[in-house]
């Protein structure tokens, strides 16, 4: 019988109840459990693929082609659960296909109810996830914070499930801030009791608390949050903030809370094994014995989860290279203003991440023809190889204002243009070119060389691809066309001959490097960027 354990979150929001939901599934997958993580999102949104970075953040894909939270992200690097659109469902989907199935006539003339109809809809999606992981244990993250409208259907169809499931098969944790008042000297608990108080109206008692808070709680404040919550005194688990994130896993687990989760479900298993994370990941990640200056060129740079995994990606390939990355967000409008040398004179690495519309384009552009003038490690993602294409084109092939057409339509030169089967299509909404596909590497390439491998496969999100019309000339000129989808014969990577560590894909290669296994393309940049310093 599969098991559910439902996160929810409290008093505010941001307290990385993500974090915290991937590290649950980690200390449990180290006591030889298979787990699955799901996300419910309250947006009304069908997935976050038509938003703005700076509504959302980073939209995450999963190898089905699924555009989903950037949550997924985490569950993906922490745990080994293999993800698809299933893992994620938003309010939008939800209704949706309510909506449909009532059109269609199925409900046979009654009046469909966010209890039961709404909340029966998000129970199936629950147990579709089940069915289709096989998975020991189904954690759901439940989106918002407690008290919002928006997450009240999400919320019942959860207390639903205890009724449905049985006490023994669910588990609810519950997420809050336990904050510290300065001027008065004092840890206050509560919020974390009006938090569980509101959970609790809904029909939902916690059965662990997990207490995010900068300084330590002690014995009485713990206990004072175990009687006035009605928790367990073991199940309040304290959640200070820490270096790194791949520390609170070890966290969770020093407090026992996978005994915890294990005995509520009366499951028996093989004692914790976190070793390799201890050893190669947080040790590493905390004791780093060099580092490396890497600059991030975006037009998303004022806000942390617009790279996400572009960030972490980099810490993998620090973690590989036993190095620190310091990270250099440069913002590619100002190297527009003040041009490239001022904010990258002094970087091991320029990684130019993926992006949409034409704002910042040319500054992106600058930063490239910077890394490759001055053999600087160039790393180019999505948007980043596209514009490697445009920089190569107009500054050594002398193709004049080259460009994509998705910046200028009317280009002369157009060497980013769109496939026929593009330009058919009208709604924005999950229509790029999304999910896994395969690539063939070419032999003799630092492609192949970092790959070690001939058939790669990575994961795509965009609607543009390079022009082959350009391809000829481009070769001639010394760019190398290392990878290409071989159905499709289209372009997927390209390097230069001559340059250090100059490469960059089509493909969004950060959505697979995970602490413990850094993406090639992310570890050989770094080892790059360190030879380069
Ligand atoms: N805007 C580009 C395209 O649609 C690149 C997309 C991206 O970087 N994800 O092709």
């Amino acid at each position: 019988m599969t098991k559910y354990i439902f996160v929810t979150g409290g008093v505010i929001s941001s307290l990385g109840k993500g974090i915290a939901s991937a590290s649950i599934g980690k200390i449990l997958e180290a006591r030889g459990l298979k787990v699955t993580l799901m996300k419910l999102d309250p947006y009304i949104n069908v997935d976050p693929g038509t938003m703005n970075p700076y509504q959302h953040g980073e939209v995450y894909v999963t190898d089905d082609g699924a555009e989903t939270d950037l949550d997924l992200g985490h569950y993906e690097r922490f745990t080994k659960a293999k993800l698809t659109r299933f893992n994620n469902a938003t309010t939008g989907q939800v209704y949706n296909a309510v909506i449909s199935r009532e059109r269609r006539g199925d409900y046979l003339g009654k009046t469909i109810q966010v209890i039961p109809h709404i909340t029966a809809e998000i129970k199936d999606r629950i147990k579709k996830v089940a069915e289709v992981s096989a998975a020991d244990i189904v954690l759901i993250e439940i989106g918002g914070t407690v008290g919002d409208i928006e997450s009240l259907p999400f919320l019942e169809a959860a207390r639903q499930f205890e009724l449905d499931m049985g006490v023994a098969n669910v588990l609810y944790i519950h997420l809050t801030l336990v904050p510290y008042i300065k001027v008065a000297d004092e840890i206050k608990t509560k919020p974390t009791q009006h938090s569980v108080g509101t959970l609790r109206e809904i029909g939902i008692q916690p059965d662990i608390l997990i207490c995010r808070t900068e300084k330590v709680l002690s014995e009485d404040i713990k206990e004072k949050i175990s009687l006035f919550c009605n928790v367990r005194r073991e199940a309040v688990i304290e959640s200070r903030d820490v270096e790194s994130i791949y520390q609170i896993p070890l966290e969770f687990k020093n407090q026992i809370l996978d005994e915890i989760i294990l005995n509520h479900f009366n499951l028996i298993s093989k004692s914790s094994d976190l070793r390799n994370w201890e050893k190669n990941v947080v040790e590493r990640v905390l004791n780093p014995k060099d580092k490396a200056r890497i600059a991030v060129v975006g037009k998303y740079i004022g806000l942390q989860d617009a790279y996400k995994s572009i960030y972490e990606a980099l810490i993998h390939g620090g973690i590989a290279n036993n190095a620190k990355i310091e990270l250099i967000k440069v913002d590619s409008e100002d190297i527009e203003k003040h041009g490239p040398c001022k904010f990258l004179n002094q970087v091991n690495g320029i990684l130019v991440p993926g992006g949409f519309g034409s704002r910042g384009i040319n500054g992106k552009v600058k930063a490239i023809q910077f890394a490759r003038e001055n053999k600087i490690p160039f790393l180019g993602l999505c948007l980043g190889m596209q514009c490697a294409v445009i920089e190569f084109a107009r500054n050594v092939c002398g193709l004049r204002n080259a460009n994509s057409t998705e910046i200028n339509p009317k280009t002369k030169y157009p060497v980013i243009s769109l496939l026929e089967e593009q330009k058919k299509v009208k709604g924005l909404g999950g229509t790029m070119r999304l999910g896994s596909y395969p690539c063939k590497v070419k032999k003799g390439t630092l492609a192949y060389k970092v790959y070690a491998k001939e058939l790669i496969y990575e994961r795509h999100r965009h609607r543009y691809e390079f022009n082959d019309k350009y391809k000829k000339l481009l070769e001639k000129k010394g760019m190398v066309f290392s990878g290409i989808c071989l159905k499709r014969n289209l372009v997927e990577m390209v390097e230069l001959r001559g340059h250090p560590y100059f490469i960059a894909v089509q493909s969004h290669p950060e959505f697979k490097s995970k602490p413990d296994a850094a993406h090639p393309l992310f570890r050989e940049f770094i080892t790059a960027a360190l030879k380069n310093k």
